[in-house]
């Protein structure tokens, strides 16, 4: 098993840094140039603190890729945000609908982004005419033009050798409202949901990237639509920005798709045919993030997109599942019909778990925490998701997630749940049994005779398997729990269950495996229980198979 940890690589980071110690400390400007310090370091303690998730080829050439999650620091000052055709009317009412929709929360990133320094660009493309006489528009007609590296000038196609052909056929440019919609050109000027301060541009070509040039901007946000269309291919928009060297993300839950339902593949949800595309952009152009990444609260979601909402808390350093759960994630759930947010602890703040909000609209929390004492107002998340009754799926380290060693108190403005094991798993946890020193399996497991009928158990193999994971002492279990698969060390003589359901005295149906270690996420076994916990704890049958095929 090759180690993954994204987080200890953070490529950004070293690039605000750079820009922070290159600012002069001598010669004649001292004054001014102590002042820049002192801006540069006012914009570093306003970093743009943010997870990019891309997906990394697994070997060159092997066209296989995996999703990996790194957190990313971007100084705002050398950033800037694309606002791709967000328009007032669009010929399809079903995009329409779904623009307005968006808006607001899109106003509220680009307001919180625009006080901590982002430059806002607005792009909605063909409408200058609206805003020639805005001073919004004469600040990118004013940047100085610079050379451009090649590509077509007004619309950047798909590149062949870069990228295969996108992942469903739109060159019809249907929609997938019925009955589908007539075409034309029904867009004037950009939604006014979306606030035009004195310090923003609007253009919606090259201008852009002249502007950006001319203020020292490397790094670009793109946020808009349409994920398959403009996103990808305006002069102002990622195929272009990636060209030009620029850095690129686009935020994927502040964009939306044109989709027909009728082309290949056939019943392709709207929502899941987003997914689709948010995939290929992370395969052949850039990494993206939510919008929690720049402004508190949940990720937007259409109302629309019924799937299962999936929210895994994450915060541990022994068991690497920042590295293991959202490629778990991906291959496992999204593909399944999910839709799954992770939820990371901070690099800076190991107790921060920003974007908790994300639980109120959940349908099951997933818990990989290990010894950490989240804010106050985070637990209240997390003891409120409980209370609600909600699924909660725990595994490894979840049964000591949120209390420190010795029962220590946590620090101020912070809040502990001893009882969370006993009160929501059903376990006991009192410490583990200990390594295999000769490197082989710690942990022999097997499926317990009487729970060989469980939906859980389904297509997992009922012959035991060997774990790299140590065993854990978790007897004995709440009378509320089931016990499911039983384990034992190597070497000794001991049983402790490693997988369990728990029903809570709130009423949640609650999946725990004491498994979790990185080379379980290797074997199938395991892969297929904790898939199965999931879709357990929502009471949904397992989907076919063939729903996952990608
Ligand atoms: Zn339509």
């Amino acid at each position: 098993m090759r180690s993954i940890r994204p987080w200890l690589v953070a490529p950004g980071t070293l690039f605000a840094l750079s820009l922070f110690f290159l600012s002069p400390t001598n010669g004649p400007q001292r004054a001014a140039a102590d002042d820049k310090a002192e801006t540069s370091k006012a914009a570093a303690d306003k970093k743009l603190s943010m997870v990019q998730r891309n997906r990394e080829e697994t070997a060159p050439g092997s066209g296989k890729y995996r999703v990996v999650e790194r957190q990313v620091d971007w100084d705002p000052a050398h950033t800037a945000i694309i606002v791709c055709d967000m328009w007032n009317q669009h010929w399809c009412q079903g995009a329409t609908a779904r623009v307005a929709e968006m808006a607001p929360r899109m106003n509220d990133v680009l307001n919180a982004a625009r006080q901590a320094g982002v430059l806002i660009i607005h792009c909605p493309s063909d409408t200058m005419k609206f805003y020639q006489d805005a001073p919004q528009r004469k600040i990118a007609q004013q940047a100085p033009k610079v050379e451009l590296k090649k590509m077509p000038a007004n619309w950047c196609p798909q590149s062949d050798g870069k990228e295969p052909p996108l992942p469903f056929d739109n060159s019809k440019d249907r929609c997938d409202c019925s009955p589908q919609c007539a075409h034309g050109n029904p867009w004037r000027r950009q939604i006014d949901t979306l606030e035009i301060a004195d310090s923003d541009a609007i253009t919606d070509n090259d201008e852009a990237f002249y502007l950006m040039r001319d203020r020292n901007i490397q790094n670009v946000i793109v946020l808009g639509v349409h994920t398959n269309m403009c996103v990808l291919g305006r002069p102002f928009s990622i195929r272009r920005m990636c060209a030009q060297g620029q850095n690129v993300v686009l935020v994927r839950d502040l964009t939306d798709c044109m989709h027909d339902s009728l082309s290949p593949p056939l019943g392709l949800d709207h929502f899941r045919a987003t997914d689709l595309v948010i995939e290929h952009i992370e395969k052949y152009w850039c990494p993206t993030i939510t919008s929690p990444d720049l402004l508190a609260g949940a990720p937007f979601s259409f109302k629309e997109d019924k799937r299962p909402s999936v929210v895994m808390v994450i915060g541990e350093d022994e068991y690497e599942t920042a590295a293991t759960l959202p490629p778990f994630a991906d291959e496992e759930l999204t593909s399944r019909g999910l839709r799954v947010t992770t939820i990371h602890a901070s690099k800076d703040d190991l107790q921060d778990f920003r974007g908790l909000e994300a639980l109120k609209n959940a349908d099951l929390m997933l818990v990989s925490v290990r010894r950490r004492t989240p804010k106050t107002a985070q637990l209240a998340a997390i003891r409120d998701f409980v209370a609600s009754g909600k699924p909660v799926v725990g595994i490894r380290t979840a049964s000591h997630a949120f209390s420190l060693r010795d029962d220590k108190e946590p620090p101020a403005d912070h809040a502990a749940w001893p009882e969370f094991d006993a009160q929501v798993l059903g376990g006991h946890y009192t410490g583990h049994h200990g390594k295999n020193g000769d490197g082989g399996a710690s942990t022999y497991v097997q499926s317990l005779a009487a729970a060989k009928d469980h939906p859980i158990l389904a297509n997992v193999d009922d012959k035991e398997f060997g774990a790299q994971s140590w065993l854990y002492k978790t007897n004995p279990l709440a009378k509320s729990a089931t016990p499911l698969m039983i384990g034992r060390a190597e070497g000794r003589d001991t049983n402790e269950p490693v997988a369990w359901t728990n029903k809570t005295e709130t009423g949640n149906r609650v999946f725990y495996t004491s498994l979790g270690s990185p080379p379980d996420f290797e074997l199938p076994a395991f892969r297929r229980l904790l898939t199965n916990g999931i879709f357990w704890a929502l009471d949904k049958p397992f989907p076919a198979d063939t729903a996952a095929s990608k």
